[in-house]
């Protein structure tokens, strides 16, 4: 399975004592066979992580109750550095950018540009009803995109609603050629509103 795939990680490897949110590990031997066991006790939005319904409003679903096909599949990855430093990416942005036909329906959409902090282009309105027209399976970005117009949190009130999840932090989409399949799996413990995930890219290659 998966010959003629290489693999790109899209996970940031996260070390304790040196990220920006909650990740402590306590190892301990474990009496019953002297084995070594550890206690984890992390931020659910730690690293690459995938956001559910219920990050938003309380009562929509968890992470446990998406489906799974969604969290993998096929994924395209699309610079919008022409949209231009803190502007809006449209739906007609998103279709001129692409080489490769555009985004299909079920695709995952993964957005990046060169831009960092409040210079980073963001979600339009527009673009998170077309996602979620079309529909894509969740939409995965990294730092140098905003989901949200500031201040604004349409973005998460209309994708989180319609079930379609949020794939944040993600590492490396500069490295993946535009069309690839996506894997990224969060832990199934019901109640929680996101999980860490390991995301990986598999590539076609030739
Ligand atoms: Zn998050």
């Amino acid at each position: 399975m998966f010959e003629g795939y290489r693999m790109i990680d899209l996970s940031p490897e996260l070390i304790p004592g040196e990220e920006d949110r909650r990740l402590e590990i306590r190892q301990y031997i474990f009496e019953l066979d002297n084995t070594y066991m550890t206690d984890i006790d992390i931020m659910s939005h730690i690293g690459v992580h995938i956001e559910a319904p219920s990050h938003y409003k309380k009562g929509l679903k968890d992470v446990s109750q998406l489906p799974v096909e969604d969290f993998l599949g096929d994924a395209i990855s699309l610079n919008v550095e022409s949209v231009g430093k803190g502007q809006p990416i449209t739906p007609e942005d998103v279709s001129r950018i692409s080489e490769t036909g555009g985004v299909r329906p079920r695709d995952i959409l993964f957005l990046h540009s060169p831009f960092e902090g409040d210079d980073v282009p963001f979600i339009s309105r527009a673009l998170a009803e077309w996602m979620a027209e079309l529909p894509v399976k969740m939409l995965g970005i990294d730092m140098t995109v905003g989901l949200e117009e500031k201040d604004q949190m349409f973005t998460h009130d209309f994708l989180l609603r319609k079930d379609i999840a949020i794939i944040e932090r993600v590492a490396n989409l500069k490295d993946v050629p535009e069309r690839f399949v996506f894997i990224g799996l969060p832990l199934r413990i019901r109640g929680i509103d996101s999980s860490p995930i390991r995301a990986i890219a598999l590539v076609k290659e030739g």
